[in-house]
């Protein structure tokens, strides 16, 4: 096999330095300044350049004689200069061409470098550098499940995600056992989880009977949840929204008193299956209200995952508008294929923390045909895309999702943990 024939490999391929030196060395790096003809220090520039092309003509052999002739004339430089050491040479038409290239960048194509700068700037200005990712799936994933999960499986899902670097894992729901018979094992739940440390397993709590029993059972950490739909809070809590706010003021209270910091969920954000469309005045003043009596942290759900960037926007505006953008988060169902698109518009509007499920397990029992909520394998794959840092490994979150699948006889929801998986096999 001659040369020619022989595959480019990548020990082969120069180093990203050579690419970068030669591009710079390159003549159309330098010609565009001389055919524009520029005059003053500018062409005196010009003049070095074409000088350092003729250093690397000599560096790499006298096959260009008209270029060092051209730098000859350009310098005045008697031709015995073509003696100078060429490393010292290279070196020099280096530190010269860096500069122009610069400079060339800014002469040459102004406006739409400054376009292209304020583009990026514009798309990933408001990014935070950090992202905290709240795991919802032991709890708002396994609700939905038909079947009931084992206790001893709950717990090891629970220790598999704390142990991938998650800070925030729900582990379950003090909610009455007839209504959600999938975490009647709260309790139990709670007590074989408690020597897990460094992670915040908060408990959902619907008023305060179901508080009482989860700082019995020793919960360190509530959420509470109210809806902006008026419709839905009556089929999914049973009360009217206004109730629902009265209800949750006792277990504020009542957590204050004993410091647990409580968490609130707004649902239905971005549209009800009853009512349709909800307005963002009414989720901003839900929002407003759980901020007011003491929530740390309010989780803005699209419950039904209608929303698109187009509902989410304005929705966030109005809540934004009322309630600092720090404490707020964002728990998007993926039913329409939307939810990472509107985590990332999210993001974009200084959004710093973002509720997940394992796998995108979830779901609704009181919105029929909502599917799970965005998988956080995808989410953890989105935000390191980003550069955005999130303490997870990806690799342990992946194992941890596939042993709930497993246990559940279920595909994983996550496109990144099916892809991953597949290369992984690949390779494997
Ligand atoms: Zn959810």
């Amino acid at each position: 096999m001659s040369s020619l024939q022989e595959p480019i490999s990548f020990d082969t391929l120069p180093t990203l330095r050579d690419v970068s030196r030669l591009r710079r060395f390159a003549s159309s790096d330098c010609s565009q300044r001389f055919d524009e003809g520029e005059s003053g220090n500018c062409l005196a520039e010009e003049r070095a350049c074409c000088s350092s092309n003729g250093c690397i003509d000599e560096y790499t052999g006298d096959n260009f004689p008209w270029r060092r002739r051209t730098r000859d004339i350009f310098r005045g430089e008697p031709l015995h200069s073509r003696n100078c050491h060429s490393r010292k040479c290279m070196q020099i038409s280096d530190r010269i061409c860096d500069t122009w290239f610069l400079q060339d960048r800014q002469y040459s194509v102004p406006c739409a470098d400054k376009e292209i700068r304020d583009l990026t700037n514009k798309f990933l200005r408001g990014i935070p550098k950090y992202v905290k990712i709240v795991e919802v799936g032991p709890r708002d994933g396994l609700q939905n499940e038909k079947a009931i999960v084992p206790t001893a499986v709950k717990v090891e899902m629970i220790q598999r995600l704390a142990a991938s670097g998650l800070q925030v894992v729900e582990a379950t729901s003090f909610v009455s056992p007839k209504w959600v018979p999938q975490l009647a094992d709260a309790k139990d739940v709670i007590d074989a989880i408690s020597d897990i440390r460094g992670v915040r397993l908060p408990v959902l709590t619907p008023n305060l009977k179901g508080f009482e029993a989860a700082i019995a059972a020793g919960a360190k950490e509530v959420a509470i949840f109210a809806s902006a739909s008026e419709a839905f809070s009556k089929s999914n809590i049973n009360c009217s929204i206004e109730d629902s706010l009265s209800r949750f003021c006792d277990v504020t209270d009542a957590a204050k008193k004993l410091s647990i910091p409580v968490r609130g969920y707004v649902s239905c954000v971005a549209g009800c299956p009853v009512e349709g469309y909800v307005p963002p005045s009414k989720v901003a003043y839900v929002a407003k209200e759980l901020y007011d009596m003491g929530c740390f942290e309010i989780s803005l759900g699209d419950t039904i995952g209608v929303g698109t960037p187009g509902s989410i926007i304005p929705m966030l505006e109005a809540v934004m508008a009322v309630v600092p953008v720090e404490k707020l988060a964002v728990h998007f169902h993926d039913t329409y294929g939307q939810s990472l698109a509107n985590i990332l518009v999210s993001l974009q509007m200084g959004i710093s923390v973002v509720d997940s499920s394992i796998s995108g397990l979830g779901g609704c029992p009181y919105a029929k045909g909502a599917s799970g909520n965005v998988a956080t394998e995808d989410v953890v794959y989105l935000l390191h895309g980003l550069g955005v840092k999130t303490n997870v490994d990806l690799g342990k979150l992946i194992s941890a999702g596939e042993y709930i699948c497993n246990h559940l006889g279920r595909h994983s929801g996550s496109k990144a943990a099916v892809a991953l998986a597949k290369k992984t096999n690949q390779f494997s």
